[in-house]
This record gives structure tokens, sequence and C-alpha cells, in this order.
């Protein structure tokens, strides 16, 4: 999966990426680390990973939600 740290409610354009939840957590923790300063407590936080769970769920949804295809 592809996140955009946009999603995570920064104003920073940066994609993230990993295939699988926690490949993707660690490349999170590894951005926000290097670009954003934060510290071990800060990513340790339920907060930070509550937002990262909350962007995994977004980007999972399947598209057809938002576009039904017609009954026949
Ligand atoms: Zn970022």
């Amino acid at each position: 999966m592809d996140i955009n740290c946009l999603e995570m409610g920064t104003d920073c354009n940066q994609v993230v990426s990993g295939t699988t939840t926690e490949e993707f957590v660690a490349a999170v923790h590894g951005h926000m680390k290097l670009a954003h300063g934060y510290t071990e407590e800060q990513l340790a936080s339920d907060e930070l990973d509550e937002i990262i769970r909350g962007a995994v769920w977004q980007s999972a949804r399947p598209s057809e939600i938002r576009t039904p295809r017609p009954q026949i």
C-alpha cells in the first residue's frame, strides 16, 4: 500500500509505502522520525497508532463502495 503523509493529518506530501500493515507502520515510524522529528515516545503513542491504522483502513476500502455497479 502507498499512503500519502497528508492523509495522516500533516502538511507533508511524502508517500510512505509498505507491503503489510507491519511494514507500513515501520515505514511511517521511520519517516516521522526523520522528516518530522518525532521522538521514540511520540512514535509509541496510541494517538499515532490510531492515525496510522485509520489511514491503512481508508486505503484498504474497495473502490466499488464509491461507484456501485447497477443491478442487471
Ligand atoms: Zn511526512
